[in-house]
Parts: C-alpha cells; sequence; structure tokens
C-alpha cells in the first residue's frame, strides 16, 4: 500500500512529505540550493528538527527548494496535526521561534545571539515587588534585599493614582494584609506591605498599631513620647516597664495565600528620653538589657538587630520557599 504524498509548492519553497512506516521520524534529502545560507541556518535546522521530532511523529520529507524554515516547519506541522489531531503551532516572536500547543510552550529556538528580553517579553522580564509605603528611605531598604533576589522594585510613588488604603486593623497584622492584599487586588503585582509599632507589657500592649498616632491623629514623635512617659508616670520599676517594638510583614500575589512574617525586639520604656538618632520612640526604648536607647544606636547597629531587621532576614529566608510552593 503506497501512503499518501503531500506536497507545499511555491516560488522558493517546494516539499514533498509522506508518512512511513514506522521507521521513525526523519528529515530526507534536505538540500538547500541557496549559497547564501550560512552555519546559521544549519544550527536553526538542526535544533528545530531535533525539537519536532521530540514532539511528534515527523513524515520523511522531500526538499527541492526552501527559503525559509519557519515555512517548512508550518507545512510539517499542519500535516502532523491533521494526521495527528494535535494543536501545535509555530509563533514566530522578535525572530524566536517557539512551538506552543494548545497552552503549552514546548520548544523555544532562538535565532544566533538571541533576542530583546523585553521585546520578547512583551515588557519586563523581572517580576515586580511593589513596596506598599510612599517612604523611599524604606524602599531603599528592601529594593537592596529584593534586588538581589531578582525583583525589580517599586513603591507607591510609582502609582500616584492608588488610593490610600486605610489602617483600620487591631492587629499588626491585619493592618499590613490589608494593605499588601488591596494593593495586589487593585495592581496585579506582588506587594510588600509592613506594620510596625511599639508594644508596651503593662499597658496591655499599647500603643501598638496605634504607635503612630498615640497622641491622636497627626501626633508628632515628641507628643506620643510624652505621652507614654505619662501613661507610665505612676510605673516606678524598670522592670515593670517592660516593652518591645513589634514588626509584622505580609507579601501578597492575586490568587496566592499571602506569606506573613513577624518579629520582636525587647527592652523597657526608659524614665526619660535619651540620645538623637532614630525617629517615633527610640528615645525612650531600652533596648534589652543594655541601657542605652535605640536613639543611642547607629543606625547601623540599629539595622543589624531591631524587630524590621529581625523580620526582614525571616522574610529573606522563607520567601524563596514561599514563592516556590506557589503556583
Ligand atoms: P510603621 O508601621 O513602620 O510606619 O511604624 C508605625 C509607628 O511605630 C511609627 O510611627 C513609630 O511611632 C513606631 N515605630 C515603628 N518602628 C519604630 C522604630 O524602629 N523606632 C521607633 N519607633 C518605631
Amino acid at each position: 500500500m503506497t501512503n499518501k504524498i503531500y506536497e507545499y509548492k511555491a516560488d522558493k519553497d517546494w516539499y514533498l512529505a509522506q508518512f512511513g512506516d514506522g521507521f521513525g521520524p526523519m528529515f530526507q534529502r534536505f538540500e538547500p540550493k541557496d549559497e547564501d545560507r550560512g552555519d546559521s541556518f544549519w544550527n536553526d535546522y538542526i535544533s528545530l528538527r531535533e525539537a519536532l521530532r521530540n514532539q511528534m511523529l515527523l513524515p520523511d520529507l522531500f526538499v527541492a527548494r526552501i527559503s525559509s524554515f519557519a515555512k517548512l516547519v508550518s507545512f510539517v506541522i499542519g500535516l502532523v496535526n491533521e494526521r495527528e489531531n494535535r494543536e501545535v503551532q509555530l509563533l514566530n516572536r522578535s525572530g524566536a521561534l517557539l512551538l506552543v500547543e494548545k497552552d503549552q510552550l514546548l520548544f523555544v529556538h532562538l535565532p544566533e545571539g538571541g533576542v530583546l528580553t523585553n521585546s520578547f517579553f512583551g515588557g519586563e522580564l523581572k517580576e515586580t515587588l511593589l513596596i506598599a509605603t510612599r517612604n523611599e528611605g524604606k524602599t531603599r531598604e528592601f529594593r537592596a534585599i529584593f534586588e538581589k533576589l531578582g525583583y525589580k522594585v517599586e513603591n507607591l510613588n510609582d502609582y500616584p493614582d492608588l488610593p490610600e488604603v486605610a489602617e483600620t486593623g487591631t492587629t499588626f497584622e491585619e493592618n499590613a494584609r490589608l494593605k499588601a492584599e488591596t494593593i495586589s487586588q487593585l495592581t496585579g503585582k506582588m506587594v510588600l506591605a509592613d506594620d510596625s509599632g511599639l508594644q508596651v507589657d503593662i499597658l496591655g500592649g499599647l500603643p501598638g498599631v496605634w504607635s503612630a498616632r498615640f497622641a491622636g491623629t497627626d501626633a508628632t514623635d515628641d507628643e506620643n513620647n510624652a505621652k507614654l512617659l505619662h501613661e507610665l508616670a505612676m510605673v516606678f520599676e524598670q522592670k515593670d516597664r517592660a516593652a518591645h517594638f513589634h514588626t509584622t510583614l505580609v507579601v501578597a500575589s492575586p490568587d496566592r495565600e499571602s506569606l506573613v512574617v513577624e518579629a520582636d525586639w525587647p527592652g523597657y520604656i526608659a524614665f526619660q528620653p535619651k540620645g538623637d538618632n532614630g525617629f517615633g520612640y527610640d528615645p525612650l526604648f531600652l533596648v534589652g538589657e543594655t541601657g542605652h536607647t535605640s536613639a543611642e544606636l547607629s543606625l547601623e547597629e540599629k539595622n543589624k538587630q531591631s524587630h524590621r531587621a529581625l523580620a526582614v532576614a525571616k522574610l529573606v529566608e522563607e520567601f524563596p520557599r514561599w514563592q516556590s510552593k506557589q503556583s
């Protein structure tokens, strides 16, 4: 029984194909006549042929003349699709040839010298991590960490039209989730949000999520510190003035369970402010048993041990696992 012969014939291309009887896929008698074709033409041909062989049973092929692989491969793929009831497509993306079937990328063939990543991916190659803050200092710290992990780091100043997310939660996690998850939903991006504050044991964890506005909306650091000293005026023993700074970090991505990490930095509330560095409650926060406030530490010293530093260290440890676990 003779098998059907398929033919494609045009000005510069003429191919004949026939499916064999189980001798395996092969291209036969491929003898390009065009002398202009150099090594890259042959390299392209060989790698495409191998990729196709791995994906489908190829017909035997007689090529009388050829001007482009794309045409030859389209011809072969068309035959295979018809014969095997498949839906393989050959796509050309910025010079790269892609074999795609339904939603599955089967093979990518790059031309010599590669292609520009931006044109290939239709935008940025790197995934973006959006930090839910307008504070450039905070962004700088996170950028230093996440750029090393291959992310492009942005902050809310890159999205001036986004609405403010009100911190209406009663826990650090609620607030950090609220910011990260809302902004992730609105932008479709992966978003990192943090929420920090001071918690004083004898005040039942206050000022807590109200740290920035303990003395009222728009309160200054000095006003908040004065209010804290006032609240503790009748607590005379340092041991009874135990406190810690706390940070919760949340990374949210659309359609994923968020990653949450948290850390504490323990100490005591001093009887009077000391030190000129830092911000917020630093002049009142005695670090552990050192007798020094965090406002007496250099930024470098603080960044080695603070609640934020500890939380970020945990995040760096857990983030790759979370990323790879999620679909
Ligand atoms: P945020 O969530 O990082 O904006 O912190 C909220 C508030 O907690 C700040 O406005 C400060 O009052 C306080 N706070 C958080 N971290 C620190 C710190 O490292 N030192 C002093 N105060 C802090």
